[in-house]
């Protein structure tokens, strides 16, 4: 596993902000995470200093693949709620989090899945590609199973769904 370097991220924050790919900013929020603020302060408020860049960073988690492992329950939480808008941005994080921990092939898995059910898809190759089943991430057996279901791009129910999987 290749974590990238401060270069490489730079990089990539310039790329994506010219591209008008990141509508939101929300790709460019997680990648600016991944820097210390040497690196971040070009791309921060003048009035940011390093204790509140520090502070912020990584809402507080030690380092990428603990705050990846800590936000992954976040998508899962909006494809259970069937929250459309909320799983989209944590899908477009999570591609993010692949490329930034140096799974180049999870990040291309992510690309290659459709996004029907919420993301679900594209969240299982995540968590499957990092070592984290999506299945082991929920306790409640009911979860688990719309989970798992969603995953494959079924309703959440196999007596079909009243909360928006049809839609
Ligand atoms: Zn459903």
């Amino acid at each position: 596993m290749t974590m990238r370097s401060p270069q490489d991220i730079a990089a990539r924050i310039h790329v994506i902000h010219a591209s008008d790919d990141d509508l939101f900013g929300f790709a460019e929020e997680v990648l600016m995470e991944a820097l210390d603020f040497e690196h971040a302060q070009q791309f921060c408020d003048p009035a940011t200093t390093a204790a509140q860049w520090d502070q912020q960073r990584w809402s507080r988690h030690s380092d990428t693949e603990n705050y990846a492992r800590w936000y992954l329950d976040l998508p899962i939480g909006k494809i259970l709620d069937h929250r459309s808008g909320s799983a989209s941005r944590s899908v477009t994080k999570l591609a993010e989090l692949a490329w930034l921990l140096g799974h180049d092939d999870v990040a291309a898995a992510m690309a290659a899945t459709g996004y029907p059910m919420y993301g679900a898809p594209k969240v299982s190759v995540f968590a499957a590609g990092l070592g984290w089943p999506i299945t082991d991430l929920v306790d409640d057996p009911g979860d688990r199973q719309m989970l798992s279901r969603m995953a494959k791009d079924l309703q959440c129910s196999p007596d079909g769904c009243t909360q928006g999987c049809a839609d």
